[in-house]
């Protein structure tokens, strides 16, 4: 490797975790370049947060990162790591400056079924993580009153919209989206499907939104027509649009294998959904793209602070390790793609098969233990599940 991997550490057991996956995992089989960034709590407090900036600049610089979890203070963190301040989300503070969409995709493995029937392959959700009810402006109604929507141009022109005549009490909202935000949304959804070499759809609820949700429609369509329906169409790939009803009753139906990109609140629900239905939340991988092609991996779950406080008592713990390691294999494959590394993107693939196959043969984490459905089980701990996959990797590279 010439170009390094951003790399951002985190908190607890997915800390732990991840210093077991560099040096079992990694170190001894890849001249493995990375710039370290410790995005654990404690250095984002001495740091005044700084230094998540600072990460999120180089995944500017070089394109990929790769993230542990990382705890997102509350008052109870703020007791527990006497902090200076609730910082906010890195994961936010991130996306805000990389400007990207989020995808979630499950890991599949034989002998753990999705509870939906037809699903054979991921199902990708891409969700749209600017504005609507996550940026609004509420109101409780305590009596009767006239409720206006006004819009003053910066030239002082106005426009005024009754919302309702209110007769008793109620409650209102106000929200927003920017054409700016939807179309680095298109964007992101249309490379990613490119890159997948999967079917993109999309859904809205335009027959009842007719200017909100109708402008995502015409903003997708447009980008689509302009940018890529040639490299869709070369691709074999095809960009479908449906209302969000629609979409829901037709992903269940599907065999999965496509990417569904998903206005804010329907993201944040329906991947929810997905996770749980493909099994398990430890299995989910996640990672940002922006428009510009900066990619950042992890895991979609956090940093299970129960295991954690376990290990730390010194008590065993069975925390799964896929999720995160798919987060390193994400970026070390974007990489090799990238600076055009074969080797990089084989070892990377092999480290994946070696670890689908320690599930497939019937060694896992207790939390794939309960959803597994094959006879013969071996449930391990923490670090023997990494030993295990290591020992795959030794018997097949
Ligand atoms: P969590 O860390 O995802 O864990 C919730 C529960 O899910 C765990 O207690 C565990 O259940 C199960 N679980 C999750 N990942 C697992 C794995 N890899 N292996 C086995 N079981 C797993 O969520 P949380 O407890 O709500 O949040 C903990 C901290 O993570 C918080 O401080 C939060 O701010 C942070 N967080 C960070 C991110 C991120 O950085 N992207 C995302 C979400 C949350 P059992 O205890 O029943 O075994
Ligand atoms: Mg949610």
């Amino acid at each position: 490797m010439n170009v390094p991997v951003v790399e951002m550490d985190g908190d607890e057991m997915t800390r732990v975790i991840w210093k077991m996956i560099k040096e079992m995992l990694l170190e001894p089989y890849i001249d493995l370049k990375t710039e370290y960034y410790d995005l654990g709590l404690k250095n984002r407090d001495e740091t005044d947060d700084q230094i998540t900036v600072d990460a999120a600049e180089a995944t500017k610089k070089y394109g990929v990162a790769v993230k542990c979890a990382t705890i997102t203070p509350n008052g109870q963190r703020m007791e527990e790591y006497d902090l200076k301040e609730m910082w906010k989300s890195p994961n936010g503070t991130i996306r805000a400056i990389l400007d990207g969409t989020v995808f979630r995709s499950p890991i599949i493995v034989e002998g753990i079924n999705p509870f939906v029937r037809t699903w054979k392959k991921p199902i990708t959700i891409a969700r749209h993580a600017y504005g609507d009810v996550y940026k609004d402006v509420e109101y409780r109604v305590e009596g009767p009153g006239k409720a206006e929507m006004v819009f003053t141009s910066a030239d002082g022109e106005e426009n005024r919209q009754t919302i309702l005549d209110f007769q008793g009490k109620g409650v209102m909202l106000g929200m927003h989206n920017l054409d700016r935000s939807i179309e680095s949304f298109a964007r992101a959804c249309f490379n990613y499907a490119l890159d997948e070499k999967q079917d993109l759809w999309f859904s809205t609820k335009d027959t009842i939104s007719k200017q909100y949700d109708h402008a995502f429609k015409d903003i997708f369509q447009e980008i689509y027509e302009a940018e890529y329906e040639q490299k869709f169409q070369e691709a074999e790939i095809e960009y479908f649009y449906t209302l969000i009803d629609d979409a829901v009753a037709r992903v269940i139906r599907s065999e999965g294998g496509m990417v569904w990109a998903c206005k804010n609140y329907d993201g944040d629900v329906m991947s929810d959904m997905v996770a749980t239905a493909f099994g398990s939340l430890a299995m989910m991988t996640s990672v940002l793209a922006s428009p510009e092609g900066y990619y950042e991996f992890e895991a979609a779950h956090g940093t299970v602070t129960r295991h954690y406080y376990r290990h730390l008592k010194g008590e065993e713990t069975s925390t799964n390790s896929m999720a995160t390691l798919f987060a390193w294999t994400g970026a070390l494959k974007k990489r090799g793609e990238i600076d055009g590394i074969d080797e990089l993107i084989e070892f990377a693939d092999k480290l994946e098969q070696a670890s689908i196959k320690t599930i497939e043969q019937g060694t896992m984490t207790k939390d794939l233990a309960q959803l597994s459905e094959l006879a013969d089980k071996n449930i391990v701990n923490t670090e023997e599940f990494l030993k295990a996959v290591k020992q795959s990797l030794e018997t097949h590279v």
